[in-house]
């Protein structure tokens, strides 16, 4: 099977109908042993620091592991990407456009996916087909994120790396579904977290600094048991067509749709605190406003940019955060007069 790059989430049903492999950059860029030698690849051919580190990662990534040919997300991800796209062609890649339709519309959906799946020279009932058949793996990662919730078996890391790796399946599918199935497996045989922990979830993009932000978390006694982004890539809400499963995929529209899907899970989730990550230099860091608004329960902001461990700095703001919610339950009454969202 042939590579093909993909930006971010796209409807991987259809390179796949088409006899490509798909690859998620990001998920190679922050796999790698040392992404910031990526980074330094896009800077040293011109990209400009204060740009984001996600989009310089993926030039990086492309020209070290000789990706010839990209999809470009470029509408319902990052503007960044139309710019990427004109670098990528210019170093002979072939980077193709597929564009989200700009609200979550089933018609203007299947049109996008139509032209999708004639660009890439297949058709959207072949692509059904293939949807058909990653459904079951698709079910296992909700399976996951069941257990990460609701038994309290599986860590914040682990529905993390899962649900994230959902974009691409790690290139294998097969291999993931099996794989996921030793996991569900052991954890059903764990015994669940303690029933006084604190309970977060994390919302937007993934965090640079992952890897060692899921473990820090657990060690001060809480666990994120709601992946909002995450979740999303995995497909949570399928429907019935390819068309519906990416209608209801609430990253590339409004910002008021996933709201709605945040307040549902914190509800659900019993949640006690969210931390919203931002990416420096980006545009969706501007949607914190919006969030702080809606959200009513504390809300932690965390910038990332090019480092890919958490600092002290970081630490000592989760740390703080922390305390403030255990403190918040002890003494409901006491914290209920003081201002929402204090830790900013
Ligand atoms: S983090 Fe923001 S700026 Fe960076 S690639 Fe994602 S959407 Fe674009």
């Amino acid at each position: 099977m042939k590579t093909i790059g993909i930006t971010t989430t796209v409807p991987v049903e259809i390179l796949i109908a088409a006899g490509y492999q798909p690859i998620d950059l990001n998920n190679v860029l922050v796999g790698d042993p040392d992404p910031t030698r990526l980074i330094t690849i896009a800077e040293r051919a011109g990209f400009p620091l204060n740009c984001c580190s996600w989009i310089k990662g993926i030039y990086g990534v492309c020209l070290d592991r000789d990706i010839r040919d990209v999809i470009c997300v470029t509408s319902g991800d990052c503007s960044n990407t139309i710019m990427l796209r004109e670098v990528l062609k210019l170093k002979g890649i072939n980077a193709m456009a597929f564009a989200y339709p700009d609200r979550p519309d089933k018609e203007q959906m299947d049109y996008a996916l139509e032209k999708l799946a004639a660009m890439l020279g297949t058709t959207l009932k072949a692509a059904e087909k293939v949807r058909k058949e990653l459904k079951p793996i698709r079910d296992l990662a909700m399976k996951l994120d069941e257990l990460t919730w609701q038994a309290n078996k599986a860590s914040g890391g682990e529905n993390h790396l899962w649900l994230v790796s959902a974009s691409d399946f790690n290139g294998d599918a097969t291999k993931y579904g099996d794989d996921l199935r030793e996991l569900l497996k052991t954890c059903a045989g764990r015994k669940p977290y303690p029933s006084d922990e604190i309970r977060l979830g994390y919302i937007g993009v993934p965090a640079v600094y992952a890897r060692e932000l899921y473990p820090f978390i657990e060690k001060q006694g809480a666990r994120v048991v709601f992946n909002e982004l995450q979740r999303q890539f995995a497909m949570p809400e399928p429907g019935e067509s390819l068309a519906e499963q990416y209608t209801n995929y609430t990253y590339p529209y409004s910002i008021q749709g996933r709201i709605e899907d945040i307040k549902t899970e914190i509800k659900r989730r019993r949640i006690d605190g969210v931390i919203h990550y931002v990416q420096a230099f980006c545009h969706r860091g501007i949607g914190d406003i919006v969030f702080r608004e809606a959200i009513d329960l504390p809300v932690l902001t965390l910038e990332g940019n090019a480092d890919f461990f958490l600092n002290t700095h970081v630490k000592t703001r989760i740390e703080a955060f922390l305390d403030m919610i255990q403190r918040r339950r002890a003494k409901p009454s006491a914290v209920s007069r003081a201002r929402r969202n204090v830790v900013k």
